[in-house]
């Protein structure tokens, strides 16, 4: 007799004690592929609607309106007890109360709606052999040269002298102009960027943006092609040189979020980082009715630059937000209760993580990279080398979140961002994790983070709304 099992008795054995994760199109059944599908036609909406903090916000809040939610800085109560608030048009919370009070603590959901893009500089507009141009400063971390030759949109704020306020958005419908960057020929660029390291060959102040190039004058006349540009901006839309130092105004890729493959399993956009949790938490608090725990879902801004400012997840909007609900559903508002909700609340920081790119495995270490359609992706940590800046997840929580999705056929996935002396990267979790409450990272993953085009899979994006609903309703 063999001191070996046999072939089938191995398989047998693998199958009870051993672990794969799995394709979530191996596993869907014909009813859910279609969900899958009809699902990815409503975050393309969303992707196109919203490629500024200050559009999704926009759009969150009509939607939040239009599902029964009550702005809490105007409305007494809700019959619902489904609240929102916008805080200084860039970050936005939702909120529904739950059966349970809310000292014993919230289900939470924090993404971020910024994305790396080209910031218009204060001072934007000059000529230059007879070329009218917008200077940029680039926002987060973007590769410059993905930038340069490509169709780019405008989308802004002003605020004029007379404290009125002008939005702007051209470049995306298919009668505007776009704009560009214009990058050398090869022919002449071996110097220059061929043969120099990337980080080199490309400088932040010729992410210049090509505006116009028809004079308003003759020849005799200074600055002719700047002015020229500058008249066509005022008859647009009435604002002078000087309203541009009280401007927020973003380059954004021009365009429409794309199905990607002869089988259309895949979107590609800009601004997917992290408008896909932004949209799948949005769908979920939107679909929920009488949950148990009171449930949030915050939209922050400047998570891509730290989470920095008035309206990064730093800032105390979070609190602001509880402390208005314990108000409005009649619940004790104290400093002291707001603090014991907050460490008692369990929290997603719904955030992407790399998809392993098959042409840099390198990168990865592949027992623990996420694959497209693999599902949503927990992240016990984030944070680089060893989980410098991470909020690194206890057992206690990764079990409880393993759990929820397990028990409401979730198909999920583990991943680490690359390689542990690759690089790294950060998110919302550690600034929540701060109040002492349960957080740990859990998104889908995407490729080619951070570019102009992020690929994601339709049927991450399904899992991703199911499992932040399991959450939201556990
Ligand atoms: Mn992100
Ligand atoms: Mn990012």
């Amino acid at each position: 007799m063999s001191k070996y099992l046999k072939k089938n008795e191995v398989d047998d054995l693998n199958a009870k004690i051993g672990h794969q994760y799995k394709l979530v199109w191996d596993v869907i059944d014909a009813v859910e592929t279609k969900a899958v599908f009809d699902l990815s036609e409503k975050y393309k909406l969303f992707l196109d609607k919203a490629k500024t903090e200050r559009e999704a916000v926009a759009f969150i809040q009509k939607q939040a309106a239009q599902n029964g939610f009550v702005d809490i800085d105007i409305e007494k109560n809700s019959s619902t007890g489904k609240f929102y608030k916008i805080h200084r048009s860039k970050a936005i919370a939702l909120g529904i109360a739950g059966k349970s009070p809310i000292l014993s603590g919230m289900h939470i959901i924090a993404s971020h709606i910024d994305s790396p893009r080209l910031d218009l500089k204060q001072n934007p507009i000059y000529e230059k052999e007879k070329i009218a141009f917008f200077k940029t400063h680039y926002y987060g971390g973007i590769k410059k040269y993905q930038w340069l030759v490509r169709p780019l949109a405008i989308h802004g704020t002003i605020i004029k002298n007379n404290q009125e306020t002008v939005n702007i958005c051209i470049g995306e419908s298919d009668n505007d102009p776009v704009f560009t960057i214009a990058d050398l020929l090869p022919h002449l660029a071996a110097k220059i960027q061929t043969n120099k390291k990337i980080s080199e060959a490309f400088e932040a102040e010729k992410l210049n943006i090509i505006i116009g190039s028809i004079p308003i004058g003759d020849e005799k006349i200074k600055k002719r092609f700047k002015t020229g540009a500058l008249k066509h901006i005022f008859d647009k839309y009435d604002i002078v040189e000087e309203d541009f130092t009280s401007a927020e105004i973003e380059v954004v890729p021009a365009g429409k979020a794309r199905d990607i493959g002869f089988d259309r399993s895949l979107i590609g956009a800009y601004g997917q980082d992290d408008r896909i949790c932004a949209f799948t938490s949005l769908e979920t608090i939107l679909n929920i009715n009488n949950p148990k725990a009171t449930s949030i879902v915050m939209f922050f801004d400047k998570e891509e630059i730290g989470s920095e400012g008035n309206t990064g997840a730093k800032s105390r909007f979070l609190e602001d937000f509880i402390s208005d609900m314990q108000i409005k559903t009649g619940q004790d508002a104290s400093e002291r209760v707001l603090r014991k909700a907050l460490i008692n609340s369990s929290a997603i920081s719904a955030d992407v993580n790399a998809a392993l790119d098959p042409d840099f495995q390198n990168v990865h270490e592949k027992r623990n990279a996420a694959r497209l359609g693999y599902g949503i992706c927990i992240k016990k940590f984030t944070g680089s080398r060893g989980k410098a800046g991470a909020s690194d997840a206890s057992a206690e929580y990764l079990g409880k979140i393993r759990h929820i999705f397990n028990d409401s056929n979730i198909i999920w996935q583990t991943g680490e961002l690359g390689k542990v002396d690759q690089g790294g990267g950060g998110t919302v979790a550690k600034f929540l994790a701060k109040y002492g409450m349960d957080i740990l990272d859990c998104g889908p993953c995407i490729l080619a983070m951070h570019s102009p085009m992020e690929i994601s899979s339709k049927a991450d994006v399904y899992m991703t709304y199911k499992g932040y609903k399991a959450f939201l309703l556990s």
